[in-house]
C-alpha cells in the first residue's frame, strides 16, 4: 500500500498550463524504466542494426496510426504537425546514425539509442530559449518510443485508462495527449514539462486541466488514490479531505460556469467602460495556431517567434522555406498585423553548420539580435522572407534583446540594404514596414527615449526583463520565488518605457507572459499600453477585465501601486482592489 498511505491533503505544486479544476483517481502510466545494457559480439552487430531500424519502422507505423485518429478528429488536426515532427526525428541523421554508429563499437541498440538521445539532450538544453529548449521534449517522446519498442513493451496503457481518471506520468508525450480520451479524462499531471511544451500546448487546445514540471509526483502518486488537479494555479491536491472537496467541487462549478461567460467575450471590443482601446493580440509560435487565436478573439499576432521554424530544419531554412511560412500566416490572420520577431536563438547549438563554442552563461551571450548580427548572411535571408511576406498582408518586423541604440541602428542598415536589393530585382515588399524591438534589457529601459527615435514600436518582454532586471533566471527554480512581476523596480522599469514610447509617439505593447494576468490588467492601463500580446486562451479573460474598468481605475490604482515598496505589498494591494471592484471575477472563487 505504501504511496496510498499517504496523509490527507498532500499539496503539490507544479506549472498549471492549462486551466480548469479536474476531481477524480490517479491512474499512473510509467513511462520510465530502466534501460537493459549489454555487449554485443562482432558477429551479432548486422542483427543489433536490423533490430533498430525494425524498432525504427515500427514507430513510423504506430505515430501514422495516431496520426490517422487525430485526422479524424476535428479539434485536433491542427494538431497533426506535431506527429510529422516526431516521423521527421526518426529520419533524423544524428538520431539514427549516431545510434547505429554506437551499436557498431559493440553496444546493444538500447543502450547506444540512449546515449545518443542524451548527448542530443545536452544540445538542447544548452539552449537558453525556453521555448526551443522545450522542443527537446519532443526527441524524448520519441526516444521513449523507441525504447519501448526495443524492451517489447506493448503502447497499450492508454487504453485502460478508466472513467475520471486524472494521468500521472513522469512524462506524457505530444502523441499521448493527443490520444486521451477527453470524456474519460478529468486532468493530467507530468513529472517534466514546461508551459510552452507541445504537450502543454495540446492540453489548452483539449480543454484538460493539466499541471506539469511537478518534478517527482510520479515517485509519490500511485493507482486509485483521489486527487485534485487545479490547471489554473498549477496545484495538486492527494487524498483530498471533505472539506478540500467541497471547496474545490466550488471552484469547479465556478470555474465551469465562467468558461460559458467567457465564450461571450470572444466577439466584444476589447475596450474599457470608458471606450479606451487596447489591442489583444496573440503570441504565435506555429502557423497551425492561427485559427485557435482567431477564434479566441486575436486582433492579430503580437509576437511571432520564429525560432520554431529553425528549430525543425536541418539546415537553417532558406528564404522560400520562411517566406511560405510568414505568408500564410499573414495570410490567414488578414486583415488584422503580425509581428514577426527576427530569430531570437538563445544558445545556436541547434542551427545546423553553426559549430560554436558552449557559453557558460548564455542568458548573457550571443543570443537575439547579437547572433543576427553576426551572422549577417542569416540575418539577411531571414529579412528578405519576412519583407517578402510585408507584400502579402500587414507585417512588422521586430528585434529581439536589443541593448542599445547602435544595435538597432545596425539591424536598420541591414534592413535597408536588403530592401535595395529586393527593389533591384524588381521584388515587391511594404516600403513603409513598421519596425520595432523588444524591450527585454535594463538597458533598453534605460536608454528608451533614445531607442524611441529610432523605431515605431516597443514590444516590452517582460519574461526576459524581469530576470535581467531582478537577475533571476526565468527558469531556476530555487529562485522562483524573486521572479516578481509587480517587484517596485519592474512597475518603474514598465512606467520609464512607456513615457518614453508616449514621449516618442510611438506604439508601445506588452507580449511577455505578464500581458496574459487578468489581475494586472488596471497596470497596463495606467501604464498606458497600446497593445497586449498573449497565449491567444487567455484573451477573453484578460478582455473580460478592461472591459470592466476604466482607463482612470487603472491610473489611480498604479499611482498607488507605485508607492509601495515590495512585491507582495503591491500584490496584496492589487488584489484587495481588484476583489473589491470586481468581486465577480476576482471575489470567492479566483479561477
Ligand atoms: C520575453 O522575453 O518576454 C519574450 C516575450 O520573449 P521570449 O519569451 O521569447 O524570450
Ligand atoms: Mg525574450
Amino acid at each position: 500500500m505504501g504511496k496510498t498511505e499517504i496523509q490527507q491533503d498532500t499539496y503539490l505544486v507544479g506549472l498549471g498550463v492549462s486551466p480548469g479544476i479536474g476531481i477524480g483517481r490517479i491512474c499512473l502510466l510509467n513511462r520510465l524504466y530502466h534501460v537493459a545494457e549489454w555487449e554485443i559480439d562482432e558477429s551479432e552487430i548486422e542483427g543489433e542494426v536490423l533490430r533498430f531500424k525494425n524498432a525504427l519502422t515500427e514507430a513510423v507505423t504506430q505515430l501514422n496510426q495516431v496520426k490517422q485518429n487525430v485526422a479524424s478528429q476535428p479539434h485536433l488536426r491542427e494538431h497533426i504537425y506535431i506527429i510529422d515532427t516526431h516521423l521527421l526525428i526518426l529520419e533524423d541523421e544524428m538520431l539514427v546514425g549516431n545510434t547505429e554508429k554506437l551499436i557498431r563499437q559493440k553496444t546493444n541498440a538500447e543502450r547506444a539509442l540512449s546515449q545518443t538521445l542524451k548527448q542530443l539532450r545536452l544540445m538542447f538544453e544548452s539552449i537558453e530559449d525556453d521555448y526551443l529548449r522545450e522542443r527537446s521534449s519532443d526527441l524524448d517522446a520519441v526516444g521513449q518510443r523507441l525504447l519501448r519498442i526495443l524492451s517489447g513493451i506493448t503502447d497499450t496503457t492508454l487504453e485502460l485508462v478508466k472513467e475520471k481518471s486524472l494521468i500521472a506520468a513522469h512524462d506524457l508525450s505530444p502523441a499521448d495527449t493527443m490520444q486521451l480520451d477527453r470524456s474519460k479524462v478529468v486532468g493530467f499531471l507530468t513529472d517534466r514539462g514546461g508551459k510552452t511544451s507541445h504537450t502543454a500546448i495540446l492540453a489548452r487546445s483539449l480543454g484538460i486541466p493539466a499541471v506539469v514540471g511537478l518534478e517527482s509526483a510520479t515517485a509519490v502518486v500511485d493507482n486509485e488514490m483521489s486527487a485534485i488537479i487545479d490547471g489554473s494555479t498549477g496545484v495538486i491536491v492527494l487524498n483530498p479531505s471533505e472539506e478540500t472537496f467541497k471547496e474545490y467541487l466550488k471552484r469547479k462549478l465556478a470555474f465551469e460556469y465562467l468558461e460559458k461567460e467567457l465564450a461571450r467575450y470572444r466577439d466584444l471590443p476589447a475596450e474599457t467602460s470608458d471606450h479606451h482601446k487596447v489591442m489583444l493580440r496573440a503570441n504565435l509560435e506555429i502557423v497551425s495556431e492561427v485559427p485557435v487565436a482567431l477564434e479566441d478573439g486575436a486582433v492579430g499576432i503580437g509576437l511571432y517567434r520564429t525560432e520554431f521554424l529553425y528549430m525543425n530544419c536541418s539546415t537553417p531554412p532558406g528564404e522560400d522555406v520562411q517566406f511560405a511560412e510568414y505568408s500564410e500566416i499573414v495570410e490567414r490572420i488578414a486583415p488584422h498585423p503580425v509581428t514577426i520577431r527576427t530569430l531570437d536563438a538563445g544558445g545556436d547549438k541547434f542551427i545546423p553548420d553553426m559549430s560554436l563554442e558552449n557559453e557558460v552563461n548564455p542568458a548573457m551571450g550571443l543570443r537575439g539580435v547579437r547572433f543576427s548580427l553576426r551572422e549577417i548572411d542569416l540575418f539577411k535571408v531571414q529579412l528578405r522572407a519576412i519583407l517578402r511576406a510585408s507584400a502579402v498582408g500587414q507585417v512588422r518586423i521586430m528585434f529581439p534583446m536589443i541593448s542599445g541604440v547602435a544595435e538597432i541602428r545596425a539591424c536598420k542598415r541591414i534592413l535597408a540594404a536588403v530592401q535595395k536589393d529586393l527593389e533591384h530585382e524588381g521584388i515587391s515588399f511594404d516600403s513603409q514596414v513598421k519596425i520595432g524591438i523588444m524591450i527585454e534589457t535594463p538597458a533598453a529601459v534605460m536608454v528608451a527615449p533614445l531607442l524611441a527615435k529610432e523605431v515605431d514600436f516597443f514590444s516590452i518582454g517582460t519574461n526576459d526583463l524581469i530576470q535581467y532586471c531582478l537577475a533571476v533566471d526565468r527558469g531556476n527554480e530555487h529562485v522562483a520565488y524573486l521572479y516578481e512581476p509587480l517587484h517596485p523596480a519592474i512597475l518603474r522599469a514598465l512606467k520609464q518605457v512607456c513615457d518614453a514610447a508616449k514621449a516618442a509617439g510611438i506604439e508601445v505593447s506588452m507580449c511577455g507572459e505578464m500581458a496574459a494576468e487578468p489581475m494586472y490588467v488596471p497596470v497596463f492601463l495606467g501604464l498606458g499600453l497600446d497593445e497586449l500580446s498573449m497565449n491567444h486562451a487567455c484573451i477573453p479573460r484578460v478582455k473580460r477585465v478592461l472591459r470592466n474598468l476604466s482607463r482612470t481605475d487603472g491610473e489611480v490604482m498604479l499611482k498607488e501601486l507605485l508607492e509601495l515598496a515590495t512585491g507582495k505589498e503591491i500584490s496584496a494591494h492589487l488584489d484587495r482592489e481588484m476583489r473589491k471592484r470586481l468581486p465577480d471575477i476576482f471575489g470567492e472563487f479566483v479561477i
